[in-house]
């Protein structure tokens, strides 16, 4: 096509919607990253996930829609295919739609379906990457989940297959010699330790349960793969969302015990009693991406 056969009529708004598929982390709004906040800050509709910490709604304008389409917390779950639609519709109005997810958008978060559904309808779509829980959450208590002491690597799993779906093949991952972090794990817990425990690996193989990490919920636990069921039915408060880890690594960083928890709900963003400023105006965003070169410095320099 060209300009003498464009249909386009004159004066037609040239706004073009998009969608930006947005990491937030699994809690601590701080956790967001420098591109995240920016998308947050251009959105003028935004589809938040219940998983994502209320303290990153913080950065969108208070103009913007915000649009709850969780699936936890006891709600009716929302159908994947409404959301969808919803995502298309929204672009094709012209709207700067943010699809806010927890953790990174690829990892269990159905991104990649969405992305193909905004793509066959011919919407732009971007991703920006968040922490993930299954390495942020460790990393939390302490755990490093590829410590080349201990594993030569990581697998990533879930612990609730799709619907119908195949689960992990507990067996090969019981042999694999990877840290094993478990998404999703602890409702069916023993689905998930009688296989490993089936195909060989040791009973006193450590493990631990971070739950709601990098919130003022977290809590955690350390175990042992043969205690990894009982330490989860004797303490409520490990409930969901929760990561399980099993391997050696699941033993690092235990000094501190309880006490890291307590510093991770000082800390995190929504916590109740956190003097932190609450940034909330596109002014003060703006101030922290802001360069002021320390008073005195050289600034020809470098
Ligand atoms: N996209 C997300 C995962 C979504 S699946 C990510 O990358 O982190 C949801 C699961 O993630 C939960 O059942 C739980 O296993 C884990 N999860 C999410 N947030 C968490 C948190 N703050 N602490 C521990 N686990 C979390």
């Amino acid at each position: 096509m060209n300009a003498t056969t464009s249909t386009t009529p004159i004066g037609t708004p040239q706004a073009r919607g998009r969608v930006t598929l947005v990491g937030a982390g699994p809690g601590d709004a701080d956790l967001l990253t420098v591109r995240a906040v920016r998308a947050l800050r251009r959105a003028t509709v935004a589809l938040v996930d219940d998983l994502v910490d209320p303290g990153v709604l913080r950065y969108l304008r208070r103009s913007a829609r915000i649009v709850p389409v969780g699936k936890r917390g006891g709600c009716v779950s929302t159908p994947q295919a409404f959301i969808h639609r919803l995502l298309v519709a929204e672009a094709q109005r012209g709207e700067q739609v943010v699809r806010l997810k927890g953790g990174d958008p690829f990892v269990f978060g159905r991104g990649g379906e969405e992305v193909d559904a905004l793509r066959e309808a011919g919407v732009e779509v971007e991703v920006v990457s968040g922490l993930t829980a299954g390495i942020a959450g460790p990393a939390a208590i302490g755990i490093p989940v590829t410590d080349r002491r201990h594993a030569p690597g990581v697998a990533l799993v879930t612990g609730h297959a799709k619907p119908g779906g195949q689960g992990p093949d507990w067996a090969a991952l019981a042999r694999c010699g990877l840290t094993l972090v478990v998404y999703m794990g602890t409702q069916r817990v023993a689905d998930v330790v009688q296989p490993l425990l089936a195909a060989g690996l040791a009973p006193h193989t450590p493990a631990a349960v971070i739950t709601a990490a990098h919130t003022a919920r977290q809590r955690h636990a350390r175990c042992t793969l043969a205690t990894l069921v009982a330490t989860l039915q004797a303490d409520a408060t490990l409930g969901s969302p929760a990561v399980l880890v099993i391997g050696e690594v699941a033993a690092m960083g235990s000094v501190m015990g309880a006490a890291i928890d307590a510093a991770a709900a000082a800390s995190a963003g929504g916590a109740i009693g956190s003097n932190r400023p609450v940034m909330d105006s596109p002014e003060e965003v703006e101030t922290v991406f802001r360069y002021s070169p320390p008073r005195g410095s050289n600034q020809a320099a470098g």
